[in-house]
């Protein structure tokens, strides 16, 4: 892996190596840009996750050249992942006392579960192929026009991405933070030894709280637990969902629990200058929608052609038509978890009319489109059931 020093003049600077920074730089550098990264942390790099990839996030990342359903990768991952068939919800809010139970069939393709740091070490693998030069443990000082000081040395560019997170250095620096209110949770990630039971990813909801549970290779579980208040511990968290807690009460944890926050979140603008934010420091929706990673890849190929065109606007234009689904989605969900009584009503309603559940996930995927999920009623119905 290339650790050197930093070159003096690039087209692109990237601040951040996560699956946003690493996105970007890979879609830039196939335009032919030459292009740097740097992270203030060093591989490998893990976060809490899901690690759940929907088929359309699948397919976002193959136009990256990342392409997971192919026989050669499906090989080198045969046991370090696990093909995905559709979303199952699980409901057990406090008031019912048996679970309610729905599930959707990905409409085409396969999704597929996946650890964090094989993502990263696969988008690490592409980007150095493409020639992209990256530089652990350094950070961001301050910018100057093209000029980026940081705490190795000085470097000028063309473009500069801030891919640094929620918590971005380059938002601040580059006056984007003013942000329209927004929603946070905490989550927490746990890895249990265990023969998965499904092939579906698992939604377990409690009141103000999911589990969520996706199989990450053909003898381990990632499960993410997210609420808004923090949770004592993985025992703690468990104790909320009763029928998880049953399947999982032999299975060993296979390393430390991990914790994060999500946060449902929009800037007003993402570019300024020559400066763009990718990721979730462009603003985020909540980890339960499962499109995070979905909108960095989707953003890093809009902004490499943004790049190309020499014009930012195209990159915020295509911003907020990324975000616009996904937000709809974070909201929608984000209601259940709020109120016992959306949330018992929206899964009884579901379990009646499980073909609702299907258009929705069609939707949510990107199979379908949202403007006729509005106009052949089904949004409006399902807003009727959810909100009456
Ligand atoms: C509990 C939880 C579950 C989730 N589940 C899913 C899921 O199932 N599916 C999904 O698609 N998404 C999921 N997400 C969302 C997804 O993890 C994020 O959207 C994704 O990580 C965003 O990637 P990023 O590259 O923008 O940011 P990050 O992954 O946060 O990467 C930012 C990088 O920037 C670096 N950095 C930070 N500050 C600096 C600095 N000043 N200088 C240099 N480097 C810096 C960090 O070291 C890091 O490597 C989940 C999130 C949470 C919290």
């Amino acid at each position: 892996m290339y650790v050197g020093t930093i070159s003096r003049r690039v087209d692109v600077f990237i601040v951040g190596a996560g699956p946003g920074g690493l996105a970007c730089a890979i879609a830039a550098a196939s335009q032919g840009l030459q292009v740097e990264v740097i992270d203030a942390a060093k591989p490998p790099i893990d976060k809490a996750c899901g690690e759940g990839l929907m088929p359309d996030t699948l397919a976002a990342l193959a136009q990256l050249g990342i392409d997971l359903n192919h026989a050669s990768i499906q090989e080198e991952l045969q046991s370090s992942s696990f093909p995905l068939r559709g979303i199952r919800f699980i409901g057990s809010p406090s008031d019912t006392r048996r679970a309610t139970t729905t599930e959707a069939i990905f409409p085409e393709g396969q999704g597929r579960g996946l650890r964090r740091t094989v993502l990263h070490q696969l988008l690490l693998q592409r980007a150095l192929a493409l020639g992209v030069r990256l530089h652990w443990q350094t950070s961001v000082q301050r910018i100057e026009g093209e000029q980026v000081h940081t705490s190795r040395n000085t470097v000028h560019a063309r473009w500069i991405v801030g891919a640094d997170g929620h918590q971005s250095r380059i938002r601040f620096l580059a006056k984007l933070h003013k942000a329209s209110s927004g929603s946070q949770r905490i989550g927490l990630r746990q890895h249990f030894a265990i023969t998965p039971w499904t092939d579906f990813v698992e939604v377990h909801w409690a009141d103000h709280a999911q589990a969520y549970v996706t199989p990450v290779s053909p003898n381990e579980v990632c499960v993410a637990f997210i609420a808004s208040k923090k949770f004592t511990n993985i025992q703690g968290a468990l104790a909320l969902f009763p029928s998880l807690q049953r399947r999982l009460m032999s299975a060993p944890a296979t390393d430390k629990p991990r914790g994060a926050i999500t946060m449902s979140r929009r800037f007003h603008h993402v570019t300024s200058g020559n400066i763009a934010l990718i990721g979730d420091a462009s603003g985020s929706v909540d980890a339960i929608t499962g499109e995070g990673l979905a909108l960095c890849f989707r953003q890093a190929i809009e902004l490499a052609q943004a790049f190309k065109a020499e014009d930012l606007s195209l990159y915020e234009q295509a911003h907020a038509r990324l975000h616009r689904l996904p937000r709809f989605m974070s909201r929608s969900l984000l209601m259940m978890d709020r109120s016992p009584r959306v949330l018992k009503k929206t899964l009884n309603t579901f379990q009646r009319k499980p073909d609702l559940f299907s258009q929705l996930l069609k939707v949510h995927i990107g199979h379908s489109q949202f403007h006729l999920l509005g106009s052949s009623g089904i949004l409006a119905s399902l807003l009727c059931f959810i909100t009456s």
